[in-house]
């Protein structure tokens, strides 16, 4: 099935964001906000009206910037949300990188690190709802253990994502989930 596959979508950096459906890859490419560069192979969209090519690879036309204020490691930020597998941890709805917020769970302004332990993936309207006070006072209890969220995260948000998805192998993906690598290969 073709719907069913996934896309990997690049910032205009070519910088992963993440894995996204194809009905969403496809309206951002209708609405020019994103350009094809990579073809699902030969696979195409069928309706009564049109083919389309099934795209694999699409790069946003701007550039967004997803390190927001909270943390300027993308790393850091990529690999809270791989961890919280894009969705919410308040109310569990899911996001693409850059419509989730990172949160502190422990507010910053109450000395809470930034740092994957104390972070978690929130959607905008539960982080501002949330606002300066933690889980307990706000009534808003966390979907995931937070002691589950203390382990290491040194891959990129993508690459697990991608590690995890029947998609994986995918070789049109590999020159843009492994550059890190490639380079340290080379060097
Ligand atoms: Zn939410």
């Amino acid at each position: 099935m073709v719907l069913t596959r996934k896309v990997l979508l690049l910032n205009a950096s070519y910088e992963p964001l993440g894995l996204i459906g194809i009905p969403r890859a496809i309206r951002l490419v209708w609405k020019g906000a994103a350009e094809m560069i990579e073809l699902d192979g030969d696979r195409v969209l069928r309706s009564p009206r049109f083919v389309f090519p099934a795209p694999s690879v699409i790069r946003l036309i701007v550039y967004i910037d997803v390190r927001g204020r909270q943390s300027r490691s993308p790393s850091l930020r990529a690999g809270v949300f791989a961890r919280d597998r894009y969705r919410c941890q308040y109310c569990g709805g899911k996001g693409t990188a850059f419509e989730l917020t990172l949160d502190h769970i422990m507010p910053r302004s109450r000395g809470g690190r930034t740092a994957a332990e104390n972070l978690c993936a929130a959607c905008k309207d539960c982080n501002q709802r949330k606002g300066n006070r933690t889980p307990e006072e706000a009534r808003m209890p966390l979907l995931s253990n937070p002691s589950a969220l203390s382990y290491g995260l040194e891959k990129t948000a993508v690459y697990r994502a991608a590690e995890g998805s029947p998609d994986s192998s995918r070789p049109e993906w590999r020159k843009y989930l492994f550059l890190e690598d490639a380079e340290t290969g080379a060097a």
